[in-house]
């Protein structure tokens, strides 16, 4: 009977997953998906708990195990209710390495309680330890970045050193598991050492415009590494939710290289991205910078028949997000069509703007993703940059010498007019100068996105 409901509880965890995953695509659905999914992870849990059984006997140390998820609940409880929406993605990268994290300790475990396993059972625990450190300690280097803890790195040195620390774990991945004895129960300490550095060395000198393909890449490798597990413990939910995030991960990872016009390979042997403020002529002496009055935005905006605002990270720093929709409504009250122009790395995690308006409630349909945006762009009357800087530099295209040449940008600078609203002439993630500023038809309008989001509402108002 116990066996039977164990059976029942993870087809349940399974489909949940499932169902759960399909409810996320959708901004409508997704909180509802994200908590189907929690509940058929609690039920497999629980149900592990009290049914599980090996060799007959059930399963021992319950005090431990309850007493380590109450305090692994209530630390990921306060962080989730502490953090600040803008440090979502850093948070996101944290957990994902915990989940790396546990994968790893769940093969150690299993190295240690079965070390001369069969040449299938020792492959699959060398994989899951394997990748999941490698998830762990890349994703750590991520979070550290994403909060600017972090510099990245650049030699070209790496890049061999990395190659290197790569065919020498898979060596000797490869000797521990056909020839056991040659490296006896260290080799468990080895591999685990060597794939912690090649995580850090890995993810260390991926530069700005590529950061966002190494995360979703290490968001698959937890999937993957976890549903080692799964197969490790011949249990089907494991399997199944491994399974899920791996390619869920995956997928994302093509998508993101497609958007930056990028290979993997490129991505993990190159630095796009990188060089710091190196690349990118701007601010020379001989360029200036036009401002525009929040009262003559308004005027622009208001008589303008097409309205494109452009959304980046500073927008989701300032929570400008319901100010955001309100200007939309008050334009299109006025008889101006207004849309949403969405670069597919805009902010810092994959969706993050599309998350953000859905939030504010704009309708989906204004979201018009950059390969549908740009070609509208020379017949829009103003282009309003709210907080966005990388999306929108023109040396991506144009100056062959940028880190970020050749990633795709929307071309806001063939509307016929471009407002920036940033609060500085400062350089946004990937830390280069933009052309866009000091382009003839861009006029900047200092200040924080929120506040002056605000002031525009009320002078579009009394228009
Ligand atoms: P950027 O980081 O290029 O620029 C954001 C701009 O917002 C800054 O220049 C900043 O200028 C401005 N800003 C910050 N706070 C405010 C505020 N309160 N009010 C108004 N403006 C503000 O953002 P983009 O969205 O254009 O580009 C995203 C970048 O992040 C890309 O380089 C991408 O590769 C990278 N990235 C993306 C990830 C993803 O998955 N989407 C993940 C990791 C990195 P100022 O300080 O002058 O106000």
């Amino acid at each position: 009977m116990s066996t039977f409901l164990l059976e029942i509880s993870y087809l349940i965890g399974s489909i949940t997953f499932i169902i759960g995953l399909k409810q996320l695509s959708s901004p409508d659905s997704a909180r509802k998906g994200n908590l189907v999914a929690a509940a058929g992870m609690g039920i497999a849990i629980l149900a592990t708990i009290l049914f599980h059984q090996k060799d007959g006997q059930p399963i021992g140390n319950i005090p431990w195990i309850i007493a380590a998820m109450g305090v692994g609940t209530v630390i990921g409880w306060m962080m989730a209710m502490k953090v600040k929406m803008t440090a979502m993605p850093q948070m996101v990268s944290f957990f994902n390495g915990m989940g790396g994290a546990c994968a790893a300790i769940i093969s150690i475990v299993e190295f240690n309680a079965h070390p001369h396993g069969s040449s299938g059972y020792l492959l699959t625990v060398f994989l899951g330890l394997v990748i999941g450190s490698v998830s762990f300690s890349g994703s750590m280097i991520a979070y550290g970045k994403l909060d600017e803890k972090i510099k990245d790195i650049y030699a070209s040195f790496l890049t061999y050193l990395n190659l290197l620390l790569l065919i020498l774990i898979f060596v000797i991945l490869g000797i521990a598991v056909w020839q056991p004895d040659m490296f006896g129960h260290s080799v468990v300490w080895i591999l685990l050492g060597l794939s912690l550095i090649y995580g850090i060395l890995f993810v260390m000198p991926i530069g700005g415009a590529d950061m966002p393909v190494v995360i979703s890449l290490l968001n698959s490798l937890t999937g993957m590494a976890a549903a080692f597990g799964g197969f490790l413990y011949d249990n089907p939910v494991m399997l199944t939710g491994g399974i899920l995030v791996g390619s869920a991960g995956t997928i994302l990872t093509v998508l993101m290289c497609t958007a930056m016009n990028r290979s993997l390979l490129n991505v993990i042997i190159g630095s796009f991205g990188g060089g710091g403020a190196a690349g990118a002529k701007g601010a020379t002496g001989d360029q200036t910078v036009k401002e525009i009055s929040l009262t003559d935005t308004a005027i622009l905006c208001a008589y303008a028949g097409k309205v494109v605002i452009v959304p980046g990270y500073g927008l989701a720093v300032a929570q400008a997000q319901h100010i955001c929709h309100e200007l939309e409504k008050k334009l299109e009250e006025k008889g101006v069509e207004v849309s949403f122009a969405i670069h597919p790395v805009a902010g810092r995690m994959p969706g993050h703007m599309n998350v953000l308006l859905a939030e504010a409630d704009v309708p989906y349909p204004k979201l018009v993703e950059m390969e549908d945006a740009n070609p509208t762009m020379n017949n829009t009357d103003v282009v309003i940059i709210v907080g966005a800087n990388d999306v929108v530099n023109p040396a991506a295209e144009n100056d062959p010498s940028s880190p970020i040449y050749g990633m795709p940008v929307l071309k806001v600078w063939e509307a016929k007019n471009v407002i920036v609203m940033k609060r500085s002439m400062r350089a946004g993630y990937a830390g280069i100068e933009n052309e866009l500023f000091f382009h003839p038809k861009t006029k900047m309008l200092f200040g924080d996105a929120k506040d002056m989001l605000g002031k525009l509402v009320s002078e579009v108002k009394d228009l």
